[in-house]
């Protein structure tokens, strides 16, 4: 069956992200923003704790937005009218200062261009525990935003989170197309590739960042500068 929606993952595969510089950075961030509320730290294990909960969410009837929310206000005590003005806030004014630890990968432009200017349905299909805006700012940065995919995955519209199949699932679903028609393409052999295979959709790993891994089940794998070349070839 011939493959017509590719999902591409975001962070590392994409766009390059100092991870263990952007997460304390952004908690750190987030923490102050909200400081009027509890103490930054306690903020910090909070997002946590509420991120933690919001993964576990395996209700079809709960997004992850809620699943977050349900878990974080208790904590805090406060309400979502009070808190989310704040959180907004925090994304417009605060959150672009992250900036700096996001490189674009010069491939990533020619490629989102290439492949929303074909036939193929594209899908941003990033970890979905973050609000749109804040992954709509990343792509900005990485300089892949401004072309017209089919979906973004964020918090706000996904039930499920990586590396559960169902997410993999509830976009093909949303896009009406089977397993057999699309590719994933990530980084993360166990959030992006193992559970995508297990569906039954092709995979590609990007290795820009970590080389060739040991991995049986990845159809594919190769830096996006590869991924670039082989899907101009359109050899599945
Ligand atoms: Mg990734």
């Amino acid at each position: 069956m011939p493959i017509t929606t590719i999902l591409l993952d975001l962070d590392d595969t994409l766009i390059t992200v100092s991870m263990r510089q952007f997460a304390p950075a952004y908690l750190d961030a987030l923490g102050q923003a909200l400081s009027r509320f509890a103490p930054p730290r306690q903020v910090a294990a909070v997002v946590l704790r509420a991120t933690q909960a919001m993964q576990a969410n395996t209700d079809p009837d709960v997004s992850n937005y809620e699943a977050f929310y349900q878990a974080f206000l208790p904590l805090l005590e406060v309400t979502h009218d009070e808190i989310q003005p704040v959180i907004d806030r925090f994304y417009r004014e605060e959150y672009p200062k992250l900036r700096c630890y996001v490189t674009p990968r010069p491939q990533a432009r020619k490629l989102a261009a290439y492949l929303t200017g074909s036939d193929y349905q594209i899908v941003i299909a990033t970890h979905p525990i973050f609000p749109l805006t804040a992954i709509r700012q990343r792509m900005d940065w990485g300089g892949v935003l401004d072309f017209p995919y089919a979906l973004i995955t964020a918090m706000e519209t996904a039930h499920f989170s990586k590396p559960n199949p169902a997410y993999y699932q509830e976009i093909l679903g949303q896009l009406k197309v089977s397993p057999a028609q699309a590719l994933m393409v990530g980084d993360d052999p166990e959030n992006d590739i193992a559970p995508a295979h297990r569906l039954g959709l092709k995979t590609w790993r990007i290795t820009d960042r970590s080389g060739p891994v040991s991995l049986p089940v990845a159809n594919h794998q190769g830096t996006l500068a590869e991924f670039y070349e082989r899907v101009k070839a359109e050899e599945w």
